[in-house]
């Protein structure tokens, strides 16, 4: 629970004496807060690949510079670490860019039987190669739903990577969909997507958290796999950009079903 921060104005009015004003400003130190912890967040997760770019930049200085094995190893994590920084620029970037673009819903026809089909075709070397089955089962007749194909093609992107990356042990992933006709909150029909691993699953008390940026359950995990904990915040704001809504759902040991609604209308 939070505490109300109230800034208490005075004024000398004429006629009027003194007048007082109160106004909470809870909601402005909450946001100026977390500005505060994402700047830190962002110098913290940008300085650790810069601290070991920088000191095997020295050792190649070094007389090991010289030995071509050695080189090769240390250019191979450096190239690693070179990556790392791009991947989180590159999230930092689209973060910045769905947040900018301000409340305004897209409203261009998408057809999401194509977004998912580009997804999966894009994801389905990286599931390969972890050795999982990636399934999609559509219904026919989807309808085209308003909205911006690019950053639905992220959503999908996001959600389907996670599930390949951190529902590995289950060795497969689900992507299926359904129309609701008319579901609380929503004017008109509703087009569900789920993506569903059989993987670890999460402990339902870390699942109010997934969406913040740079939460991850498991930081040395996410790391190695190449996350950097914007993923399910780039998902939640494209979501929220369409009027759309993001609920996780998770059994520990079993996996866990991300599932997007997104208003036909
Ligand atoms: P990351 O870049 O770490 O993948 P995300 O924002 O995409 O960041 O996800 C946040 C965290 O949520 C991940 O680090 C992981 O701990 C957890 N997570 C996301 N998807 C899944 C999933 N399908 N199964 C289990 N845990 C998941």
């Amino acid at each position: 629970a939070m505490e109300t921060i109230w800034r208490v104005n005075a004024r000398r009015m004429a006629g009027r004496g003194l007048v007082i004003s109160l106004r909470d400003i809870s909601d402005i130190e909450a946001a100026s807060a977390q500005r505060r912890d994402f700047v830190a967040n962002v110098s913290h997760e940008l300085r650790s690949p810069l601290t070991v770019l920088a000191g095997f930049i020295e050792t190649l200085q070094g007389p090991a510079g010289d030995d071509p094995a050695a080189r090769a190893e240390f250019l191979d994590i450096m190239a690693g670490q070179a990556t790392r920084m791009t991947g989180l620029v590159e999230d930092l970037l689209s973060l910045s860019r769905v947040e900018a673009v301000g409340k305004i819903r897209p409203r261009d026809p998408v057809a999401i039987e194509d977004v998912l089909r580009v997804t999966l075709a894009a994801l389905r070397p990286q599931a390969e190669a972890a050795g999982m089955d990636l399934v999609c089962d559509l219904p026919p007749d989807l309808p085209q739903i308003p909205g911006d194909r690019d950053q639905l093609v992220q959503v999908y992107h996001n959600l389907i990577e996670n599930a390949l990356k951190y529902g590995g042990s289950g060795g497969r992933v689900e992507v299926t969909a359904s129309v609701s006709a008319t579901m609380a909150g929503f004017d008109g029909a509703v087009l569900r997507v789920f993506v569903r691993d059989f993987g670890e699953g999460i402990d339902p008390i870390f699942i109010p958290r997934l969406t913040e940026r740079f939460y991850r359950i498991d930081k040395a995990r996410s790391r190695d796999s190449g996350g950097t904990g914007l993923g399910l915040a780039i998902v939640k704001h494209i979501l929220a950009r369409h009027r759309g809504r993001l609920v996780i759902q998770s059994t520990p040991t079993a996996g866990s079903c991300f599932v997007t609604f997104l208003s036909c209308v």
